[in-house]
């Protein structure tokens, strides 16, 4: 367990609330640890010492700091059991998941290591007359983070390396439900970084999210999570003025049509529908299928699902679906499959919770729904895939994209010149022909619509969290 308290300024320090959160454990619903119920104090506490440690930070060459980057992408390495166990145990991860976690941090801090060396903008050169224009990325200073708790080290790290590969320092708030791998990570590198570039404060988000949205001494508030959390900071950060990024959530259209290879679209949406247990903004968790083989692709999905091995982690290395991560998110699933079944909606697989303890949902396909079904529209967020059918390419694109979110989709087809034309025309962030979820430290990740803005991963997100500056020198004589 990582030590108790607020990371700050570099050591684990109390909180100015004695109140606490409980932290529990999916399986068997027992208290894992307690962390601190955070204040808007403790915020202003971390955003200070953030804001004395940047320029020193900023500072530093980008080789400098990439050589921490990836001191601490080995310190993860050399804790990756302890840390696959600890999210796991939290989160209630099938350990193929929380390994695959550690694996992707890891990558994340080396990817950003080597792009903090090779960051590129447009060339230095007269644009007027005796005047060299050269174009200078700085830091944006202090970035206040809130993250989910859906991948909570990952989605820390892809906030964390980035940022500071840019030279900003940085105030994280985990979710309440899942806060041990951050706090455990804080403490494994607290060596590595000096005192006050990494600063992480436990507590709920309508107090410390809150905060972090609305304290002036914050440039940036970077939130993973859902719709009306990135509502409310972005709302919140209007007051200050400060940069928003908003990675938000998803319901991904997968499109498949009728010259697709139906076994490995099953097989695709086996492990994109149900990955982490389908708490995945990215799950692809909606299918449309042309109706001619809309019943030969129903048989090939319920075949697949009905091979996975469901149970708590600890019961092998097996397993591949484990419980939903609270009772709050287990009751909210459990109602979107009451609804549909008593909406006359077919599960042709799974469709109700199993017995308990700990909060397992079958993994589910539910058949022949129309696309304003609440299952069909709103991100439900456990093992549950929706099958609708369509009978034309434009009306399969119309529906596809009449959603709010805009995180992904993909289109499986043998037709290239249809792959490429309806990538085109899919509204999302990211669009995969042939397959769904599988992603790369390289590329950039995030949404269109109503699933956000601004880039996880690769170059982008360096822009992101850095800010543009134009040096014109005179040099006429
Ligand atoms: P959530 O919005 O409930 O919580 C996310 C974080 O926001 C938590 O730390 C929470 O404490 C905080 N928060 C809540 N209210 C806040 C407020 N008023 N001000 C500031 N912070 C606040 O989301 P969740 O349930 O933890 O995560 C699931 C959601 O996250 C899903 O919608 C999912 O799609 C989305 N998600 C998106 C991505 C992506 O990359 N786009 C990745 C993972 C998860």
């Amino acid at each position: 367990m990582p030590p108790a308290g607020q990371f700050i300024d570099g050591a684990f320090r109390p909180s100015t609330s004695e109140a606490t959160l409980d932290v529990v454990d999916p399986c068997h619903e027992t208290v894992l640890a307690q962390v601190p119920d955070g204040t808007a104090a403790d915020v202003a506490v971390a955003a200070t010492a953030a804001r004395a440690a940047q320029p020193a930070w900023g500072a530093l060459t980008p080789k400098e700091r990439s050589l921490i980057l990836l001191q601490i992408a080995d310190r993860v390495a050399e804790h990756h059991d302890l840390l696959v166990n600890l999210e796991s145990a939290n989160t209630g991860k099938p350990f193929e998941v929380a390994r695959d976690d550690v694996a992707s941090t890891i990558d994340t801090f080396r990817f950003f290591a080597g792009a903090a060396r090779a960051i590129t903008s447009q060339a230095a050169g007269n644009y007027a007359a005796d005047h060299l224009s050269v174009i200078v990325r700085e830091p944006l200073g202090v970035i206040g983070v809130v993250t989910p708790w859906n991948y909570p080290l990952l989605m820390a790290a892809w906030k964390i390396a980035p940022i500071l590969a840019a030279g900003n320092s940085l105030v994280l708030k985990p979710s309440e439900i899942t806060p041990l791998t951050t706090c455990k990570f804080a403490e494994l590198v607290a060596d590595l970084l000096p005192a006050g570039v990494l600063n992480i404060v436990t507590g709920t988000g309508p107090v410390v999210g809150a905060a972090l949205a609305e304290h002036p001494g914050i440039d940036m508030i970077a939130l993973t999570g859902s719709v009306n959390s990135g509502k409310a900071v972005a709302r919140a950060a209007a007051e200050s003025l400060k940069r928003v990024h908003l990675e938000l959530g998803g319901k991904a259209p997968v499109v498949i049509f009728e010259d697709a290879d139906l076994p490995a679209a099953a097989s695709s949406i086996r492990a994109a529908g149900y990955w982490n247990s389908g708490q995945e903004c990215g799950a692809g968790c909606r299918v449309l299928v042309h109706e001619s083989v809309a019943d030969a692709f129903v048989e090939h999905l319920v075949k697949e699902v009905s091979s996975f091995t469901v149970g708590e982690p600890g019961a092998g290395d097996d397993v591949e679906i484990g419980p939903l991560v609270s009772r709050p998110h287990f009751d909210r699933v459990r109602g979107y499959l009451e609804r549909a079944k008593d909406a006359g909606i077919r599960a042709a697989v799974g469709g109700s919770a199993l017995a308990g303890p700990g909060f397992f949902i079958a993994p589910t396909v539910l058949v022949g729904l129309d696309s304003d079904a609440e299952a069909a529209r709103e991100e439900i967020f456990g093992p549950v895939v929706t099958v609708e059918t369509f009978s034309d390419e434009d009306e399969a694109v119309t529906r596809a994209n009449a959603t709010a979110y805009g995180l992904s989709a993909s289109v499986f087809t043998e037709n290239a010149k249809r792959s490429h034309d309806i990538a085109g025309k899919l509204d999302a962030g990211t669009v995969w022909v042939n397959s769904h979820l599988v992603l790369a430290t390289e590329a950039p990740w995030g949404g269109f619509k109503g699933s956000g803005y601004g880039r996880d991963l690769s170059i982008y997100a360096l822009d992101d969290y850095s800010r543009t500056k134009h040096v014109m020198h005179n040099h006429g004589r």
